[in-house]
């Protein structure tokens, strides 16, 4: 088994996915006022840090030397690194548990509840299909119930179906600046804004383009959210 890894994309292991069948809004309904489209790893749910519990109890080691996962996961004994699709497979048993292991990001939960008072919140996951359901188990376990969008094509086009022509604000917050792009790209007026949470990663992470913003934790998040709402 191998699966297309695009679920953790760390640059240089994202496949391309432009050409995946559009991802259904059906479930979504918005009302008339801003939208927050949010990432789930990283942003809203810790990845990093459980996968690398993950991967220790199998006895391997995720060290943070680059940003990317693909060659910094190695054997604990040894340091060999690991091949690609062993990497991807461990990817794949570690989305199928979890629920075991995943944990909402420090502050996320009071953010959101906060900010929904004002704000429509959509998650969108870069994740397989196959994977949704659990995923969808975990955040209503909590007691994250926002509803849920998980694709493997880019993210743009999902944040521009959902906003449309809409005069409201949008705001958009994720960890990967492919993504920070993409939407960038399809929703021009969108504010950007960057949260990791992993920060042995976040110091690897390339420079922000011009005009997207960071924040170090989910409370300044908010208070950047709040302020663009208020303009
Ligand atoms: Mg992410």
């Amino acid at each position: 088994m191998s699966a297309p890894i695009t679920h953790y994309p760390g640059q240089l292991i994202m496949s391309d996915a432009q050409d995946m069948p559009e991802v259904s809004l059906d479930h979504i309904e918005l009302n008339e006022r801003p939208l927050i489209v949010c990432d789930v790893d990283e942003v809203v749910l810790e990845f990093l840090t459980p996968f690398r519990g993950f991967i220790q109890s199998q006895g391997y080691e995720l060290l943070a030397r680059s940003f990317k996962l693909h060659g910094n996961v190695v054997h604990a004994g040894t340091s060999e690194v690991l091949r690609e699709d062993i990497v991807d497979d461990l990817l794949e048993a570690f989305f199928i548990a979890q629920g075991d292991w995943q944990f909402p990001a420090t502050g996320v939960s009071e953010a959101l509840t906060a900010l929904s008072d004002h704000a429509d919140i959509v998650f969108l996951t870069a994740m397989a299909p196959r994977h949704e359901t659990l995923r969808r188990a975990l955040l209503d376990r909590f007691g994250l119930h926002y509803p849920l969008v998980a694709t493997e094509g880019a993210k743009g086009p999902v944040v521009q179906r959902l906003h449309r022509l809409r005069k409201q604000p949008v705001v958009f917050v994720d960890d990967i600046l492919r993504n920070l792009r993409s939407v960038r790209e399809h929703v021009p007026d969108c504010l950007i804004i960057h949260i990791m949470a992993n920060a042995h990663f976040r110091v690897f992470l390339p420079p922000l383009d011009a005009g997207m913003t960071s924040a170090a934790d989910w409370p300044e998040a908010a208070r950047m959210i709040q302020a663009h709402f208020r303009v």
